[in-house]
């Protein structure tokens, strides 16, 4: 027995392993037709195994026929198996199988048949190993072969570049597993390059189940097939459009089809240039932080898009777009910033409201003047800035018989008279100077840097001011005031004293006929002689002081 014989069993043996890996393992890509090919190699390494048993020339002329049914099958399902496992899976389908089965049959039979025909073999040139002279069908059955293997190992390579790294480890694992026979396969054929004196393809089938054992051991071969990419493509919900500038769809995947202006037949045709999607055909805009926006008003949904120029993929020019579905990420946004505007409409509304009340602490409102609080707060400071040189003037103005007004002409009228008379009493003012309503239809008039004549003469011009403006419905009757004019701080250094002196000199104005001004410390004995307050006079001023006591009215 040949040295040949147990290495031809191992190899055998090592290929049933190999068929019993691939039985065990899911379903992947490529694995009916290793397993056709390692059992297809299993029969050619018996034939030749039994060959070498025979001692009848016509025994190894017979089992060397035979092989034929595993050397022609083997390369056509190894072939197809590397194809399939590159992602060529239509020549795997059921009708391909049958072709090559077919073949590798027909290829046996004309074997069998060669003696009536010799399109195989011609003639023998060595009984010992033995060794032939090749017909024309050898030659096409090889040549068919080679084609056959060539072609895959290229379509091998050429997904090389795409493939991840497992995968290209499993692709050149396999390419390792073509090339080391076929490459004896040539040796043989055409160099006459002989294994133990015979043909050494048998032999180099061991380079190829280990590498298909060390493929699915390290490589996770028909474990981790490369089968996922182009699935992810296809079930991805973000729809994934390839153009070229021109507008040519060149790839789209389902979920682009639903698209407007997309369909099935896309592919291949143009988009017009008014399609949203043709402005990023130009542009990359992957790498801006905010990517683009397109709403499709057809399917009601936004997305988000991405492109990216494929010229690192050889496509110079050709753009892959990746459009993200933000529809509900978008709505959320919308309502957040509407519930954002109208949170910020009622802040300012509540701030209006908030300066509405603040404002009227300290404003009267039916004049719109400050208020009696309001002169509490800060007329002090005023009059304690005041000076010799500098003197504040306080003046308190009365409407003369103002209750008169209310009984004739009614309320309103009233009412209307006091928000005229506050308005004329707003227009006199200049720049540090502040009027306030002191209650019913009394009003303090407060004048910084004031001398007396300047004071009398602000009253002066309020009353020709007062003259000068008619209310309608006041028919018969001339409004007039009279003022108390204070100067601090002669008359006092605080409120209660200045309002005091003022209202002194108010009541002086009044008892002294009306219509007049009366600047307190001046001529007070006439006031003191003529009597007590009257009562309706005497109301009561809060924390500057009451209307004076009859007598105490010294300055
Ligand atoms: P005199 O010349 O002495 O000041 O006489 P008078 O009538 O103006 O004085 P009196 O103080 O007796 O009357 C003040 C009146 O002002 C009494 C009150 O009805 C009226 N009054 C006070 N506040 C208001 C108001 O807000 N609106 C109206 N319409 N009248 C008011
Ligand atoms: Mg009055
Ligand atoms: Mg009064």
């Amino acid at each position: 027995m040949s040295v040949s014989l147990p290495i031809l069993l191992v190899i055998a043996l090592l290929a049933v392993l190999v068929i019993g890996r691939i039985i065990a393992s899911p379903e992947a890509p490529g694995r009916i037709a290793f397993g056709l090919a390692a059992v297809a190699s299993i029969w050619w390494i018996a034939m030749v195994m039994l060959r070498f048993n025979s001692v009848e020339l016509s025994d190894k002329i017979l089992f060397s026929w035979l092989a034929w049914f595993g050397i022609v099958a083997t390369p056509l399902f190894w072939s197809a198996g590397v194809l399939d496992h590159a992602g060529f899976s239509q020549v795997t389908r059921r009708l391909p199988i049958t072709i090559m089965l077919t073949i590798s049959g027909l290829a046996g039979l004309a074997a069998l048949t060669d003696a009536y025909h010799q399109w195989i073999y011609t003639g023998i040139i060595n009984e010992d190993r033995p060794s032939f002279s090749h017909g024309w069908l050898f030659y096409v059955l090889m040549g068919g072969m080679y084609l056959f293997m060539l072609l895959a190992c290229l379509l091998s390579i050429s997904q090389l570049k795409r493939a991840s790294r497992l995968h290209r480890r499993q692709m050149l694992a396999l390419l390792v597993a073509t090339c080391v026979p076929w490459g004896c396969n040539a040796a043989f054929i055409l160099f006459e390059f002989r294994l133990f004196d015979d043909d050494p393809t048998p032999f180099a089938f061991s380079a190829t189940v280990l590498a298909v054992l060390f493929a699915q051991h390290r490589g996770k071969l028909f474990i981790a097939p490369p089968i996922a990419r182009d699935i992810i493509f296809s079930i991805l919900r973000d729809p994934i459009v390839v153009l070229e500038p021109s507008g040519l769809v060149l790839e789209t995947n389902p979920a682009a089809e639903k698209l407007p202006g997309f369909s099935a037949e896309t592919v291949g045709s143009k988009l017009p240039s008014s399609h949203p999607l043709m402005a990023f055909v130009a542009e990359d805009t992957l790498t801006e932080t905010r990517k683009p926006i397109i709403h499709f008003e057809a399917m009601k949904k936004t997305f988000e898009v991405s492109t990216q120029p494929l010229e690192h993929w050889g496509r110079r020019g050709n753009v892959m777009m990746v459009l993200r579905d933000v529809t509900a990420r978008e709505a959320a946004q919308k309502s957040l910033s509407d519930a954002g505007e109208a949170l910020k409409l009622r802040l300012e509304e509540n701030l209006r409201l908030q300066e509405q009340l603040e404002q009227q602490a300290f404003q009267d409102h039916l004049t719109g003047l400050f208020n009696r609080r309001h002169a509490s707060t800060v007329i002090p400071p005023m009059i304690a800035n005041a000076s010799e040189d500098a003197p504040l003037a306080l003046i308190i103005v009365d409407l003369d018989y103002f209750k008169q007004v209310n009984d004739r002409y009614g309320h309103d009228v009233g009412d209307k008279v006091l928000s005229v008379f506050a308005s004329i009493l707003r227009d006199s003012l200049h720049g540090a100077d502040m009027a306030f309503r002191y209650g019913g239809e009394e009003f303090f008039v407060v004048l910084p840097a004031t001398t007396r004549d300047q004071a009398l003469d602000r009253c002066a011009r309020l009353r020709s001011a007062l003259a000068t403006h008619s209310i309608d419905e006041l028919k018969d009757f001339a409004l007039s005031f009279s003022a108390g004019i204070a100067l601090a701080p002669q008359a006092g250094t605080s409120l209660a004293a200045c309002a005091k002196a003022a209202d002194i000199a108010l009541y002086r104005a009044k008892i002294s006929g009306r219509n007049t001004d009366i600047v307190w410390g001046e001529h007070l004995d006439g006031i003191v002689r003529e009597g007590t307050v009257p009562q309706d006079n005497a109301a009561d001023h809060g924390d500057p002081g009451a209307r004076p006591a009859h007598g105490a009215v010294s300055p």
